[in-house]
């Protein structure tokens, strides 16, 4: 019984290519397959939701995406473990994907919420999130 779970999210994007390199490689390390794909959208899908990105038509790219404005401000997902936060972690810093709140880190999100947050290409926030232990 799936009611009331999402059932997809779907993300408009500036670049679509860039994209796709950020969240194929995040979205296969937590298990989601390719989904759809089209010439100005790919999917991912995991279980039963699904996540769109779509390439922004051009006429609507002259205000930027900004996580303080109305609207999305983050993703968050779900961790295997507080190990795979750190593989995650050791990965992203790899390739140079924009970490945030270092200073906190893994406790950014307070004492009980192992938990890293980093930057998409279009500076969504994405965090993921380690089971309680
Ligand atoms: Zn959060």
């Amino acid at each position: 019984m799936s009611q009331g779970l999402i059932h997809h999210v779907e993300i408009n994007v500036s670049n679509l290519k860039s994209t796709i390199d950020f969240w194929s490689w995040f979205l296969e390390e937590l298990g989601y397959s390719p989904y759809q794909e089209w010439e100005k959208g790919q999917s991912w899908k995991l279980g039963e939701t699904y996540i769109v990105f779509v390439q922004t038509e051009e006429r609507f790219l002259d205000i930027p995406y900004h996580r303080c404005r109305v609207g999305l401000n983050h993703l968050a997902f779900h961790a295997s473990s507080r190990k795979q936060i750190d593989d995650i972690t050791s990965k992203l810093k790899e390739k140079n994907i924009n970490i945030l709140y270092t200073d906190k880190h893994p406790f950014a999100g307070g004492k009980e919420h192992y938990a890293v947050y980093f930057e998409d290409p279009d500076r969504i926030k994405v965090e993921l999130v380690a089971p309680e232990t």
